[in-house]
């Protein structure tokens, strides 16, 4: 595996890989890899010809009371994991490489960047979407790899690489969890031994919503406000708990049709996100990944 720091470097690299006909899988990541980018990186492995990961820990979707700082590194550890996995390329710039004082352009996808996540962590998918957009420009991928584990995310990239015409098919991979249910994500090392053990609570409330709408319940408030109760009885501070529409990140009136249930909340200081899509056709109910192929002109 190769690992460089410098975009043109990249596109140089792709440049040659293009012109032999090799597609291009690219999966961003800020770093202390986890199973979780593991199962991304198998992913692209299986479908993408070449492998492409990123680490990089983007300062624009940091807020200045945000654990930038102190955001868990373990690169060289990263770099064993990705070459074990069979990844190509690494691309690891400095915040150097990728801005300068004198950028001006920001990437905003509108209504969606607002909700849910959105609402606390103001600015938070508009750094995202720049440096994902970045990314797409610099590396050319033809497949881009996230994770469901950050289901708003992945709905905002789906709309913004539709948005802009940038010809890349995203593919989500499922959340992978820990045995107890918690979501894997590098912020897990930041809970104490009594948080840890208290925080597979934000994937049993849900579970229990799911089994709610599986018994029938289509009311998207009282859903909500189940997770909601069972999360703060499991020690949690709510932040939200929501039954939105899949696509639109809105209320909805009823469950039915694609629909994401999503919460986040802290315990013990540690900000937790997880959530459960779902596609509900009258009685069936589906757990479903958030891909949304149809927004696209390349899919
Ligand atoms: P991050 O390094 O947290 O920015 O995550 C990089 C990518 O890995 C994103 O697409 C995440 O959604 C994905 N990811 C993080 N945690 C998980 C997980 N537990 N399961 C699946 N994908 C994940």
């Amino acid at each position: 595996m190769k690992t460089v720091k410098a975009p043109r470097e990249v596109r140089e690299i792709i440049d040659r890989l293009k012109r032999d006909g090799a597609s291009v899988g690219l999966i961003p990541t800020m770093g202390a890899l986890h199973e979780g980018h593991a199962s991304l990186v198998r992913l692209a492995r299986s479908r993408s010809g070449f492998v492409v990961a990123s680490i990089f820990v983007n300062p624009k979707q940091f807020g200045p009371r945000e654990d930038r700082g102190r955001y868990p590194r373990a690169f060289d550890g990263d770099c064993r994991l990705l070459e074990s996995l069979g990844c190509d390329l690494l691309f690891h710039p400095a915040d150097g490489d990728l801005y300068s004082h004198a950028d001006r352009t920001r990437v905003a996808v509108e209504g969606l960047s607002d909700v849910l996540c959105g609402t606390s962590r103001s600015g938070h998918f508009h750094g995202v979407t720049l440096v994902v957009a970045k990314l797409f420009n610099i590396v050319r991928p033809d497949e881009a790899y996230f994770g469901q584990k950050d289901a708003q995310q992945a709905v905002i990239i789906q709309r913004m690489a539709a948005d802009l015409d940038v010809p890349v098919r995203i593919v989500l991979g499922p959340t992978i969890r820990e045995a107890d249910g918690l979501a894997m994500s590098s912020r897990n090392v930041y809970l104490d031994d009594s948080s840890r053990a208290s925080a597979p609570a934000i994937y049993r409330s849900l579970r229990a919503a799911k089994e709610r709408v599986e018994a029938g319940d289509r009311d998207p408030v009282a859903v909500a406000a189940g997770v909601a109760r069972m999360m703060r009885e499991g020690g949690f501070e709510v932040e939200y708990a929501s039954v939105v529409d899949g696509a639109a990140l809105e209320a909805i009136e009823r469950i039915e049709g694609i629909v994401l249930i999503a919460c986040a909340g802290r315990i013990g200081g540690t900000r937790l996100i997880d959530n459960i899509a779902l596609r509900v056709a009258g009685t069936k109910v589906e757990e479903i990944l958030l891909m949304f192929p149809e927004w696209s002109r390349y899919a």
